[in-house]
């Protein structure tokens, strides 16, 4: 018997983003989805032919894959579909269960993006009007997941066999998967309760229906040869009411319960827990849980290593699935370090009840380094993608079961890496350490109370009540895309390129005056994005060609990497801005992403400078144990006049449980996302937010167009929490993956109800 290695999730994207393309593609009608699911079959045998035959993996996840989201994958496939988009798609519920296409899949790809079927008689209101689902950030990930939606008279019902669907597939490649599944509780955890439930429901309360539908799930795949289940429960590493045990306990003994029954070989049933420590709650768990697996990520929380350990060695049959090697980074893992993880975890359980694995699912780590030719070799040296991080896993194995000289050549290389980066100068520059030195308390406070600066600055902007604004960017066309990997080709000159940039600059600027807003951004169109445009102006930042991380459904980002000291050689944004203001006699909001540049904005001229901070909320612990240390950190600012109008701009926050801090940022105005969250935070009893504030009044992840209706019911919501005098008219972010002719209509429409407001009393 001998140490295994595995896989908990792979990054769907492929190594050229093949999935985002398609996708898009799909949507926009340009191809069918057929043509779709070829390409997405494909894309999964390449993904599993590259685990198991090319890097050798034993354990090697299906149903992993997703075409938007596994949360969403697993809400559908239990038949949690909120009643308006059954009523708009499902017509004959006997149909069901079936793979993901035709109609199904139309309905798959309302709930996560929204719907709209516009009249064809030219009128502006649509016969078909759906919104998206909630969207939310995944843990303390930058991955966002849409909101399962549970009623209390929920009926669940297996609707789509897509977990069968791809085991079946990689099985008649030869390839025997592990399946993925989130398990029964945790999809009802992070689920919310539909609009009109009454208050005392919880959608927890719904686990007896649910879990029928997880034992034929498992019987199913039972039938169809599989050996092992991972099911995903990673909401045990949260703050869980103790109640929960019992909910706990009688998911896991159904289906394990259902896996005996279904097979006569034994099904392994592995619990799959990651981003933090399980001890809290280790008693959910052991002695009782009749699981045959258990993952745990040591990573984030290596702390629990020794509890869990001698916990599991009570177990006699249990498997523990060490995370060891970071899901959520891209540096390599010191191998010598982990390997002595691994030795542990053996001479206390022995061989076969160790599994090697990631952290967590890999769909946080870009796909390959094999791309990235433009890298610093040095620094290309220290980093490790997911291929990568799936060698050191398989290594790792490796010198488990054959001894540590079996990967010597291997070790040594990799010794040699994790030495150059704890030691490079590329890390250490004195002049930032000197700044730092230099920071005192006077530096991150506002000289006046919000009140004083409100006077003076409303002398000088006059706003109106309800003044509207966008979040920075618009649209970033093909056109703009095209003219920037032109210039940076060497195709046309900086010259041209500026040339081309203004005039979208002008266009910008024409259409927010023609709809009359308020104040005015420059559009953002020299940015590839708000973090890679001011990473690449700084030092101590490397950017990838290709090192693109699933943020949420077809969208992608490509974190920078932040290898060392960071340093701002010269302004970034004062040019840009200052062309801008000089087009336009209303306020210009200069748009930075973190507060370095604020100073050289105000002595340019610039009076309001929106800050944005869309990953506040992201960074938050996981338990509230730690969140005031991390906020200390996180809210001090910089003080600049009080004549200067300070925005700050956050997305996807949850915010309501962290405003204290936020209002400690004593930001002039907040923007925020909350369209697709429905104004949650303005339900929690003890919202106040001290200064101004801008509820994002519309959703600008979806291409439908809102109507006023919309924006004025929200409004109306607002009214009701916040005093007239501070809200803002926004949308809830930027419009950058918005069409030109969406974006017209949308701020024509939201100019008007800001009117609106204006006029009644
Ligand atoms: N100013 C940025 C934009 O409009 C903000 C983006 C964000 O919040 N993610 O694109
Ligand atoms: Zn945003």
């Amino acid at each position: 018997m001998r140490v295994l290695s595995a896989n908990l999730g792979f990054p769907r994207m492929g190594a050229n983003r093949e999935l985002k393309r398609q996708v898009e593609a799909f949507w926009s009608g340009k191809v069918t989805d057929s043509a779709l699911l070829k390409v997405v079959n494909e894309l999964r045998k390449d993904h599993w032919v590259l685990q198991k035959n090319q890097l050798g993996l034993d354990i090697v996840p299906s149903n992993d894959f997703s075409l938007y989201d596994q949360v969403l994958d697993q809400a559908f496939t239990v038949g949690a579909i909120p009643k308006r988009y059954r009523d708009v798609f499902i017509k004959n519920d006997d149909l069901l269960p079936s793979a993901l296409e035709g109609n199904m899949l139309s309905t798959y790809f309302a709930m996560a993006r929204g719907y709209q079927q516009l009249s064809t008689e030219g009128s502006n209101s649509p016969v078909i009007d759906l919104g998206a689902m909630e969207m939310k950030k995944w843990f303390d990930t930058n991955y966002h997941y849409i909101v399962p939606e549970f009623d209390p008279t929920q009926q669940f019902k297996l609707t789509c066999n897509k977990f069968l669907e791809e085991y079946k597939q990689a099985k008649s490649f030869g390839i025997e998967t592990r399946p993925v599944l989130i398990g029964p509780v945790s999809l009802l955890l992070l689920g919310k309760a539909s609009p009109n439930s009454p208050a005392d429901f919880a959608p927890i309360q719904l686990l007896e229906r649910l879990l029928p539908v997880y034992e034929e799930i498992v019987k199913q795949l039972a039938e169809a040869g599989t050996r092992s289940i991972q099911f995903d429960e990673p909401c045990l590493v949260q703050d869980l009411d103790s109640k929960l045990s019992q909910s706990y306990h009688e998911a896991y003994s159904r289906l394990s319960m259902a896996a005996k029954k279904s097979s006569a070989e034994p099904i392994k049933i592995q619990l799959t827990t990651y981003f933090g420590n399980i001890v809290p709650n280790l008693s959910f768990i052991f002695p009782n849980l009749p699981i045959d697996g258990l993952h745990i990520d040591l990573v984030r929380a290596p702390q629990q290593f020794e509890t869990v350990l001698s916990a599991a060695e009570k177990h006699p049959t249990l498997q523990l699935s060490i995370g060891i090697i970071n899901g959520r980074n891209i540096w390599k893992t010191d191998l010598s370090a982990a390997f002595d993880m691994v030795k542990k975890a053996v001479a206390v359980l022995g061989a076969d009840r160790v599994i090697v694995a990631p952290s967590c699912s890999l769909l946080h780590t870009p796909h390959s380094l094999d791309a990235e030719t433009g890298l610093n070799p040095e620094v290309k040296d220290w980093l490790a993608f997911s291929v990568e991080k799936i060698k050191e896993i398989v290594l790792l194995t490796k010198a488990a079961n054959n001894g540590i000289d079996s990967i010597k050549d291997e070790l040594e290389a990799n010794q040699r890496s994790i030495q150059t980066r704890r030691t490079s100068p590329k890390i250490h520059n004195p002049a930032v350490q000197e700044r730092l030195k230099s920071i005192d308390h006077d530096m991150i406070r506002r000289r006046s109370t919000f009140d004083k600066r409100w006077e003076k600055q409303q002398e000088i902007f006059k706003l109106p009540d309800f003044p509207t604004t966008t979040i920075g960017s618009f649209p970033q066309t093909g056109e703009v895309r095209k003219a920037r990997a032109a210039f940076k080709r060497g195709d046309i000159s900086q010259e041209e390129y500026n040339k081309f940039i203004n005039e979208e600059i002008k266009k910008c600027i024409q259409l927010q005056e023609k709809n009359d807003i308020d104040v005015i951004v420059h559009g953002e169109f020299e940015r590839t994005d708000m973090v890679e445009f001011f990473g690449e102006h700084l030092e101590g930042y490397a950017f990838t060609k290709n090192g693109w991380v699933q943020s949420y459904g077809s969208r992608c980002v490509k974190p920078p990497i932040i290898y060392g000291d960071v340093y701002r050689p010269k302004p970034i944004t004062v040019e840009v801005a200052k062309y801008a203001q000089s087009l336009t006699k209303k306020p210009l909001k200069g748009m930075l992403t973190g507060p370095d540049e604020v100073t050289d904005l105000e002595a340019a001229g610039i009076n309001i400078i929106q800050i944005d901070e869309p990953a506040l909320r992201e960074g938050l612990p996981l338990r509230h144990s730690e969140w005031k240390e991390y906020l200390d950190w996180s809210v001090d600012c910089c003080s600049v006049a009080d004549t200067t109008q300070i925005h700050t701009h956050m997305c996807y926050s949850d915010f309501y449980d962290i405003i204290d801090a936020i209002s400690r940022m004593d930001a002039d105005v907040i923007t925020i996302e909350n369209s697709r969250s429905d104004l949650k935070f303005l339900g929690a009893e003890s919202f106040t937010y001290p200064n101004e504030i801008g509820p994002g009044i519309y959703d600008i992840h979806s291409p439908r167009i809102p109507s006023q209706e919309e924006m004025e019911h929200r409004l109306k919501e607002m009214l009701k929490r916040l005093k007239r005098n501070s809200i803002w008219v926004n949308p809830d972010c930027g419009l950058k993956t918005r069409k030109w002719n969406e974006v017209d209509l949308a701020l024509k429409n939201m100019t008007e109800v800001a009117k609106k407001f204006r006029t009644m009393g």
